[in-house]
This record gives C-alpha cells, structure tokens and sequence, in this order.
C-alpha cells in the first residue's frame, strides 16, 4: 500500500497514521523527501478506510512503479507540494532516493559497475573432484563466481533433485579454493540459513520468483540474492518480485534475465534481451544474463553472451562444466572451460568496445 499525504497534512495528523497502520501490524517505509508518501509492509489496511482519515490524499493499493527498486518510484508520485509536511517518526525506514548508484559490493567485487560480473559453473553439485577442476576452469577464465545447485527444481519428480546440504559444502570448497564466491539456489525457506552460511549469494530460480514467502524470506537475510525472471513473467512482475526482497530488509537483489516461454520451439526460451535497457532504464539494480536456460542449447550460448553485453548486461551467468555431456543435469546447454575462456574473453572485447571506459 502506498498512502499519500494531503500537502497541508500536520505533524499531528501523520503521527496518528503512522500509528493507527503500525497498530494493524504494518511496518512503514517513507519513500519521499518532499511530500509524505508512506509505503507500508505487512499487515492488512482497507485503502478506503485509509482514506477516511485526515490528512490522507490517498491510498494506492498496488503501486505502477514498486518505490524501492525503481527509479521513478523513488521520486513523488504527485507534483512536489509547496508545503513540507513534518517528519513521520522513527518507526520510518527512509529510502536513500538521493544515492544514484547503481549496483552495490558483493565480496571483493562490485556488480553494476565497471566489472563484468561473471558467474559460472555446472548446472548441479557435481562430486568434489570434478568441481576442483571446473572451479579452477572458471577461475583461469576470469570468472569471479561459482555457481552449481545443491537443490534442484527439476520439471519431473524422477529427475536428479540436487545433492542438499552435502552439495553446498562440496561447492564452498571448490570456490575458496580458487578465490571464486559461490552462487546457489535456494527453493524454500528453511534452505536459507544453511546457504547463506555457506555461499555469497542466493538463487531464486524462475520457477519461485511468485514465491513472496520465500522472498521476503530473503529480505531477512543477509546475502545478496540473485532473482532469476520467471518463465513467463512481465518484467513489471519481476520488478514486483525484487520488491519484496528489498521492502523485506535486503537492497541487494540482481535481477537474472533468464529468457521466457514464447511460441518459439527451436530455442528452449527466448531470451528477452529487451530486459536490458528496460531494466536500467527503470532500475539501479544490475541485471546479469543467463544465456543457457535462455537458449538451452550450448552452440547458441557464445553468440547471446556477447549480445547481452552489448546491450549493456553488468553480467553473465553461464553453465560451464569440464565435461558437458557428462554433467549431471542441463548438459545440453553448458559450454565446456575452453568455450567459456572464449566466450568471457570476447565478451570483454565488446565491453571494452562499447564502453572504453570500462576495463573489465
Ligand atoms: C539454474 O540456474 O540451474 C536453474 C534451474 O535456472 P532457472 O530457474 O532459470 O530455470
Ligand atoms: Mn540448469
């Protein structure tokens, strides 16, 4: 719920807002500097009752422009009113609309800025041998994170499900053992304190990005969370979905275009590389590009790469294995070490061609 206060609201009339939408359980978010435009959390509100109170102009149950993750959500909804209305109290968490970075610190590295934030690896945990070599493969390639999944939403009940618990400590080995943070996904709540201990960042794949218990699950938690783009989500909805990280307690959210289902059947999903400039124009969230699911085929992987560095991915994240065909799920769409040297090699070329300013 958005509410938005009269220009001429009093201190008086704000307080009693504040506390009548504290008191229904809501946890409250002042989303502007000039005019008081209050978001709330939790807890349920009549909008109509909202607005029965003094001082309220109105109460917006579903927000266009989700204000924590978008750019124009940021700013006031209405004209910028002549008179400042007072200050709501601390119950507020205040956004930092005034802070026009994009991106923020994972580890040793900045995703959303000047480094092209790689993450790669095979689609499951594979045995502790074999995710040595890929993690020395993806290291040697210039890649800065590990990816592989302890737990797996695979379309049949009888396919390989991930390895658990077991799997995440195979994989927190492989990448301290090469400098790389790891990457992996978590499919329902009571996976995430076992994963944020043992990875940097946290997947949500596709298939649970409506999953709003699990992600403000996430907004609790104290890892950046990486938000794969549902299969047939707008990017309205995706967008929607972050919010729930963020408004849940937890800005670092990258956002993963991962392709959508379309008519189209050659290609597993169609990559919408559309998401691109859309989501940097709306956004200051980076966005990386999954070009395996997004094609499902490994001879389509370099060419999408490049493309979605081109159109201004801050990222990639690529399947990679030290023997595809063996791997132990997705094998058709991961590229072997040799190919992923290729592929980071020259989508840095077309980086460094498109922005000179930027050397990695
Ligand atoms: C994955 O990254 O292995 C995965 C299952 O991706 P998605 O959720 O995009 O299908
Ligand atoms: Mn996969």
């Amino acid at each position: 719920m958005i509410v938005l206060m009269e220009s001429t609201a009093t201190e008086g009339q704000i307080a009693d807002v504040v506390e009548w939408l504290t008191s229904l359980g809501c946890r409250l978010h002042r989303l502007d500097a000039e005019r008081v435009t209050l978001g709330t959390t939790g807890g349920i509100v009549d909008a109509r009752a909202l607005e029965a109170l003094a001082g309220v102009a109105a109460a917006l149950d579903d927000a266009a422009s989700p204000p924590h993750v978008t750019i124009e959500g940021t700013r006031s909804p209405a004209p910028a009113s002549s008179a400042t209305a007072g200050e709501p109290g601390s119950e507020l968490d205040e956004i930092d609309s005034e802070s026009p970075a994009r991106g923020f610190a994972v580890g040793d590295h900045w995703i959303g800025g000047g480094e092209l934030f790689v993450i790669a690896g095979p689609c499951s945990v594979e045995d502790p041998d074999v995710m040595e070599a890929i993690a020395a493969g993806v290291a040697g390639a210039g890649a800065v994170a590990l990816r592989a999944g302890a737990y797996k939403p695979r379309s049949s009940p009888y396919s390989f499900q991930g390895a658990g618990e077991e799997a995440l400590v195979i994989l927190r080995r492989a990448a301290d053992a090469h400098g790389l943070l790891a990457v992996s996904e978590v499919m329902d709540a009571t996976q995430i304190p076992i994963a944020a201990r043992t990875c940097d960042i946290l997947q949500v794949g596709a298939r649970n990005m409506y999953n709003t218990p699990l992600l403000r699950e996430l907004g609790r938690a104290r890892r950046p969370v990486l938000l794969k783009r549902g299969l047939a989500a707008t990017i309205d909805e995706w967008l929607h979905a972050a919010e729930y990280v963020v408004a849940s307690g937890n800005p670092r959210v990258i956002l993963c275009e991962r392709g959508i289902r379309t008519f189209e059947t050659a290609t597993r999903y169609t990559l919408d590389l559309n998401a691109i400039p859309v989501v940097r124009g709306r956004s200051r969230l980076p966005i990386v590009v999954d070009p395996s699911h997004g094609t499902g085929h490994r001879d389509y992987v370099g060419a999408m790469a490049l493309a979605s560095v081109a159109a201004g991915a801050d990222g990639l994240m690529v399947e990679a294995h030290v023997d595809p065909d063996r791997a132990l799920s997705d094998g058709r769409q991961t590229i072997a070490i040799e190919a992923l040297v290729g592929v980071i090699e020259r989508s840095l070329t077309v980086r460094r061609a498109l922005r000179p300013d930027r050397t990695r």
